[in-house]
């Protein structure tokens, strides 16, 4: 934990300076409420949906900030009602042509001829598309894609039962948690899994199973999922190198000492902006694989050189004992790479 916390704070100068020598746009996600065209808009959405999302982007500013990170996420803001402006965005298909499976293929060629028609300096290359439904489990695409994330709308999805232990704060609750969490997955964020004492601390991670605790039980950001956020350009709050992948970078990965450590050099003048490291056990490789994983942010120096140990005490034990590493590097842009290494 030491090692994280000096590592924040040696990174505080430099994103300041950055901060003064160039403004950047402040970009914002694109938040589109896509309107199949045999069913809704449903009653009351901009009102609903605008609270709803007012509430998870404030989620993602205060553990940000409690992170001590500068980045913040940024929504459109209607200001004649102070809550997340949603654009609604007629659908070419019946909501049938929306389903969960595959769904995306019809939704993403609405929203992108609808985002090219409706330029705006502010936007950026971040979506959330919200689909009207009357089914639950879930019906319509609920998902993270690259650049895009998809979630849904029913009929009386309110703010006002959020952390109730009624019938409709259960049905509330993985609809707002997963819309959450599916955001994070928009923004550039992989799964996670708290670390020893974040779970004592802080409760459960976002990016873990806090689809199904935000605004019921604690649930957090964890510091990883705020390196990744800091690039991601609706939160980003400093102008971006223009991307240089690492080329030929190859980290070293090795048990120590009854532990794990990965070093290596950065290559020179590449746009890694941070390092991320996460521990996966006894699965990987499936989308869904590493909701197990610990992660850390890893320190490096002005040379880009790092050498890390996971601490051991803070991971919990998995299955099987097989292991996977992951390193990601996250650039300026929110480009990352992602590096794999399976132990024996
Ligand atoms: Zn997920």
């Amino acid at each position: 934990m030491r090692r994280l916390i000096l590592f924040a704070a040696a990174l505080a100068l430099p994103l300041l300076v950055l901060a003064q020598t160039a403004q950047p746009v402040e970009r914002t996600l694109n938040v589109i409420y896509l309107v199949p065209n045999d069913f809704g808009p449903l009653p009351g959405y901009r009102e609903r949906l605008g609270k709803i999302l007012l509430e998870m982007r404030d989620f993602y500013n205060r553990e940000l900030a409690r992170n001590g990170s500068p980045a913040r996420l940024r929504m459109p803001i209607d200001p004649a009602t102070g809550l997340v402006a949603l654009e609604e965005v007629r659908g070419s298909h019946p909501l049938a042509g929306y389903p969960y499976e595959g769904g995306w293929k019809a939704a993403l060629p609405d929203v992108q001829a609808y985002i090219e028609a409706h330029p705006r300096p502010d936007r950026s290359d971040r979506t959330l598309v919200i689909i009207p439904t009357y089914k639950d489990n879930p019906g319509v695409p609920f998902y993270g894609l690259g650049t895009f994330c998809f979630a849904l709308d029913y009929e009386g999805f309110d703010y006002k039962d959020c952390g109730k232990d009624t019938p409709a704060g259960e049905k509330f609750k993985p609809w707002y948690g997963g819309m959450a969490h599916e955001l994070g997955h928009g923004l550039g964020l992989p799964h996670t899994h708290a670390t020893k004492s974040q779970a004592e601390q802080f409760g459960t991670a976002l990016m873990g199973a806090g689809n199904r605790t935000l605004g019921f039980t604690p649930t957090f950001l964890t510091p990883g999922d705020c390196a990744f956020l800091e690039s991601s350009p609706p939160c980003r709050v400093f102008a971006p190198r223009p991307l240089r992948k690492a080329e030929g970078f190859v980290p070293e990965v090795r048990r120590w000492g009854g532990t794990v450590r990965v070093s290596g050099r950065l290559p020179e003048g590449c746009s890694v902006r941070r390092i991320v490291a996460a521990y996966d056990k006894d699965d990987f490789g499936g989308v869904n694989d590493n909701y197990d994983a610990e992660s850390f942010v890893v320190p490096f120096d002005a040379s880009g050189r790092f050498d890390f140990a996971f601490p051991m005490a803070e991971i919990h034990p998995g299955r099987t004992g097989k292991v996977q590493i992951q390193l990601r590097l996250v650039h300026d842009d929110g480009t990352i790479e992602l590096f794999r290494h399976t132990l024996d």
